[in-house]
């Protein structure tokens, strides 16, 4: 098998026996469970997609390293096309699914450790990339989610890891035989990771000789018993618990993060990617974000054109659709919006090859793409927000609109223009209040502004990137000075 199906990729999940944790409690059935199913349908959209006649192409492409069809989410990317078509698939799955589909960090993993692992095994003489691609191929044939697991806690941010007063604030080798290593550590934010079949750690910044256990890159299957995941909670998500499909927004779909503990995991060398091996951690850490920066100008910008075609429909509920200050609101919408997809397909069109024969994102361009993530969802939020009115956070429950006294009220006081449905308005005020402010609103604006890294670093890195000195000798040589 090399394209798994959305139905046998939720019976893979099933089978799988993880440690989940919520609200205090170990959950029995985390597949199935109605605060994380809303996850597993987003991560389902990339199976379905893939057997979707109109999508497969997108979806879809020959293996590297088998030949084989596989997944574009276990794919390395051979050109700069592939970059190209990644963000396009990105985006269609934004539209899709109106929220994070948690797949791209395990692909944007797999890239970066291709690069780094064939420079390590250039200049050390060390074996890791052949490894690492044995791994990729099994993922690829058995077409499975992996976790890109990246963010440790980090305790004091002012210290690097081995100053940290309790040394397992970043994950770290504290055993190591013939057979393999044993990790301990936890990694937090981790999107889509109870989704998911297998983890990958990676370190989560560069590192000096000192904290040389800390340069570890892994595979672990996400089940292994010495893992556990707690449930990150979102704003209104137990609006998921009551019932009903209004008041969540999102009807079908939806993000979920966790805290992944690792418990004492023991690790056989063949799933280790790197050991030691600290000079290399920061330039992982440095491709991987330049990789997942530029994904952000596919997927926000794909949840971006929901947000666009709600704010719209709210005004035509409102009544308000032709006025013209909001068709301007519209205007600068679409201009925040595809501007962050110009970036993204700049950096990717801007690609190049790399020793390892895969193809990096243009650095710079990643980190500009990045740094307007961080910005220009906010500005889209606060625009729908404006035109969606005070109603959608003032609003009755949906039970209220069913009730047998009140509801009928409720519908009469709470129409719009007509032909429309109060019921119809009622959805997308709720829609546009799940990605400004609720459940959708932590993949949308603070996974946009922390996600692949805070805004500072992007910041670093352009201020590393940007040739100043060449723009100097631009402007000295148009002013006419001859000895700079
Ligand atoms: Fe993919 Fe976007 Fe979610 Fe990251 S935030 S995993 S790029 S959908
Ligand atoms: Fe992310």
């Amino acid at each position: 098998m090399t394209l798994m199906t959305a139905d046998a990729y939720i019976d893979s999940l099933r089978q799988m026996k993880k440690r989940v944790f919520m609200f205090g409690d170990e959950i029995e059935d985390p597949t199935d469970h109605p605060m994380i199913q809303p996850s597993v349908n987003a991560v389902c959209m990339t199976y379905e997609l893939s057997h979707h006649t109109d999508h497969e192409a997108l979806l879809t492409v020959e293996s590297s390293l088998t030949g084989e069809k596989i997944n574009r989410f276990t794919h390395l990317h051979q050109g700069t096309d592939d970059l190209v078509q990644k963000v396009k698939m990105l985006r269609l799955l934004g539209q899709c699914t109106g929220c994070c589909f948690q797949r791209c960090v395990g692909m944007d993993s797999f890239n970066a450790l291709d690069i780094v692992t064939t420079k390590m095994d250039q200049a050390l003489g060390t074996e890791y990339n052949v490894r690492f691609r044995e791994y990729l191929k099994h993922v690829q044939a058995e077409d499975l989610v992996v976790d890109g697991c990246m963010t440790d806690p980090k305790g004091n941010r002012g210290l690097p890891p081995a100053e940290q007063s309790d040394p397992d604030l970043f994950v770290r080798i504290i055993d190591e035989n013939n057979e393999g290593i044993t990790i301990r550590g936890a990694k937090v934010h981790q999107t889509g990771a109870i989704n998911s079949h297998e983890i990958l750690v990676m370190p989560t910044r560069s590192l000096k000789e000192a904290d040389e256990d800390y340069a570890v890159a892994c595979a672990i299957p996400a089940d292994d018993e010495g893992i556990l995941y707690v449930y990150g909670r979102q704003a209104s998500d137990t609006r998921k618990l009551e019932g009903g499909n209004i008041d969540v927004g999102n009807i079908r779909f939806g993000g979920h993060e966790a805290v992944v503990i690792f418990n004492d995991v023991f690790v056989p060398w063949e799933h280790v990617f790197m050991s030691g091996e600290y000079p290399y951690a920061g330039e992982l850490v440095e491709t991987f974000a330049a990789y997942h920066r530029s994904s952000y100008g596919g997927c926000k910008v794909g949840v971006g054109d929901v947000l666009i075609g709600a704010t719209k429909l709210i005004a035509k509920y409102h009544g308000v659709e032709n006025a013209s200050h909001i068709k301007d609101k519209l205007v600068e919408m679409i201009h925040l919006n595809e501007t962050l997809y110009a970036c993204g397909l700049a950096c990717s069109t801007e690609g190049a090859r790399t020793s390892s024969g895969t193809y990096l994102v243009d650095m710079t361009l990643a980190n500009i793409c990045k740094l307007n993530v961080t910005r220009f969802p906010y500005q889209i939020a606060s625009i729908a927000q404006d035109i969606a009115g005070g109603l959608m956070v003032t609003m009755p429950s949906e039970k209220d609109f069913s009730h047998p006294e009140v509801g009928p009220l409720l519908k009469k006081y709470l129409v719009g223009a007509e032909p429309y449905p109060t019921e119809w308005r009622q959805r997308i005020l709720r829609l546009i209040e799940n990605l400004t402010l609720g459940l959708g609103a932590v993949g949308y604006l603070t996974e946009s502004m922390h996600g692949a890294g805070s805004p500072m670093a992007q910041r670093i890195m352009l201020s590393r990137l940007a040739d100043l000195e060449h723009k100097e000798k631009l402007a000295a040589a148009i002013a006419g000075i001859n000895d700079h």
